[in-house]
């Protein structure tokens, strides 16, 4: 075995990467990462998640777990042969096999592995606890790592360092084709690293956990559309995954498989430099576009539900940008400050002419804006932040459903909001081996996808569930590349 051969090769370093390579170099695998990222960034959009599980306890996922990914399907599925995936996996045809849905299947697998992986990462010291969040109430039960995304990195980036010799990384190294003998069997990755120096690394086992492609504007204007010049990765790490691995697995005949033209997404304040600045108190005031005018309906059920399809409401608005505008009555909600992640202060004014000047939007049609909602609103029932209340506006288009009172007490705050993109959606299809399926619907031998690679959202993100699929998925590529080095050695 020459240096750069190895058992398994690893493209990324975040959950789904490191699970897989710490859990082949468990199984006997000498194993080696490829990471973009120098060492002190590794970790990708895991090294800024907040990394809550969708888990009502240690050892069960949360009671909507399956539910909602059914409800989140997306799109309409043909049913003659979506009703095939009650058969077992041999024997549903190829047509199923390679069709890109939610498939119950692996949705299952993860339920049932979620758990494990969690007891897992607390060998290395994690501990999962019920911590407070961004939301004021939830729709579901998450629970998280102490210390979120950051603390599974150092904990297993301290493992693989001290075993150095099992696990190599080969940081600022970009995978950018896989190798294939003249059989078509995979035989290792070719990268690129510092000063566009190529690099082959060999390996029967190729496990792609390289994230999604938020961090291309190339493949996300191909994908979502001209719009997405205006929205921009939650956090720095999401700037490292340019979609190689999705393209890799495609170029190789994966069959396509999550939401191209869709992403996580999140209402952001463009302006601040925080980590995931979010600004989730929108519910309580109204959304302007910048010509002063509502587009949407900013409650239509509780934050932690909706925000995704707001966020992307605003994308689609002129120049992708909004104003979340509110007068004094926001101090009614209790704790309203864990809302908003941007540490910039709102806009601010004693009149509402003042706070238009301030976003720089049309005064007239702000204050038309603001007193036709304002005369749509109830004048009785009772305003409760916590859940949905019903307040809801009359013979107003777009209406707004809860929540909905008079803005007229100075002072007015307005804080700008664009839609930023947790991770992409589009990926390929695994099975529950987290081998990667092809259009003919078959496994492609040694290659292996985990994380953001691996297709698994449409439309709507069934929240708290993508580090988790990262853990799950890498760990089940990690195994299943084992014994495949076992049996073939
Ligand atoms: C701010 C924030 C909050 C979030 N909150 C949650 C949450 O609460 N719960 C939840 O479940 N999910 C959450 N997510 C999403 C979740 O963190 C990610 O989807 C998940 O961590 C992705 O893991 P991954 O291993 O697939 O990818 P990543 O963690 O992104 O790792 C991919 C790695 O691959 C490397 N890489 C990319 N391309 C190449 C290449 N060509 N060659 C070599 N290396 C490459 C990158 O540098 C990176 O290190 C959040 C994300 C963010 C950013």
């Amino acid at each position: 075995m020459s240096s750069n051969d190895f058992d398994v090769v690893v493209v990324g370093c975040g959950i789904a990467g490191l699970s897989a390579a710490i859990t082949a170099q468990q199984g006997g695998a000498r194993v080696a990462i490829l990471e973009r990222a120098p060492k002190d960034e590794r970790g990708g959009n895991t090294r800024y998640t907040e990394s809550f599980w969708r888990m009502k306890s240690e050892d069960a996922v949360s009671d909507d777990f399956e539910d909602r990914f059914a409800a989140n399907a997306g799109g309409w599925p043909d049913p003659g042969i979506v009703q095939e995936t009650v058969r077992d996996r041999e024997n549903q045809p190829a047509v199923l096999r390679a069709l890109g849905i939610v498939d119950p299947e692996l949705i299952a697998t993860i339920a049932e592995e979620a758990p494990k992986a969690l007891k897992w990462l607390t060998e290395f010291g994690v501990k999962f606890d019920f911590l407070p969040l961004y939301f004021l109430s939830q729709s579901t039960t998450r629970m998280g790592p102490i210390g979120g995304g950051l603390a599974l990195v150092e904990a297993l980036g301290t493992y693989i360092d001290e075993r150095s010799t099992d696990i190599e990384v080969f940081y600022e190294t970009g995978a950018r084709d896989l190798i294939f003998d003249d059989q078509g069997t995979i035989v290792g990755v070719r990268a690129v690293g510092r000063g566009n120096k190529p690099i082959e690394f060999r390996g029967r086992n190729v496990v792609l956990a390289s994230g999604g492609y938020q961090g291309n504007q190339e493949m996300l204007s191909h994908y979502v559309g001209p719009q997405a010049q205006f929205v921009r990765p939650v956090s720095r790490g999401g700037h490292y995954n340019r979609g190689e691995g999705v393209r890799m697995a495609l170029s190789a005949g994966a069959a396509p498989c999550g939401d191209y033209g869709s992403f996580h997404a999140q209402p952001v304040d463009p302006r601040s430099t925080d980590i995931e600045p979010v600004v989730l108190n929108y519910s309580y005031g109204i959304l302007v576009n910048d010509a002063g005018k509502r587009f949407t309906d900013e409650a239509p059920g509780m934050v932690d539900a909706t925000y995704e399809e707001v966020s992307r409401l605003i994308m689609a608005e002129r120049q992708g940008i909004a104003y979340a505008v509110f007068d004094a009555g926001l101090d009614d909600v209790e704790n309203w400050p864990v809302t908003v992640r941007s540490r910039v202060p709102p806009l601010e004014a004693e009149s509402l002419i003042g706070l238009a000047r301030a976003m720089a939007v049309d005064e007239r049609d702000f204050l038309a804006t603001v007193e036709a909602y304002n005369q749509a609103c109830p004048t009785s029932g009772a305003f409760d932040p916590f859940q949905p209340d019903g307040l809801a506006t009359a013979g107003l288009e777009p209406r707004k459903s809860h929540w909905a009172r008079p803005i007229f007490r100075p002072p007015f705050r307005a804080w700008p909001m664009i839609c930023s993109n947790c991770f992409t959606f589009g990926g390929v299809k695994i099975d529950e081996r987290a081998r990667v399926i092809n259009s003919e619907g078959d496994a492609i031998p040694g290659l292996y996808a985990a994380g953001e690679v691996a297709g698994l959202y449409y439309r709507t993100y069934t929240g708290a569930t993508s580090v988790m699929r990262g853990a799950v998925t890498g760990r089940l590529a990690g195994t299943d590349a084992v014994l495949r080095r076992n049996a073939t050695d």
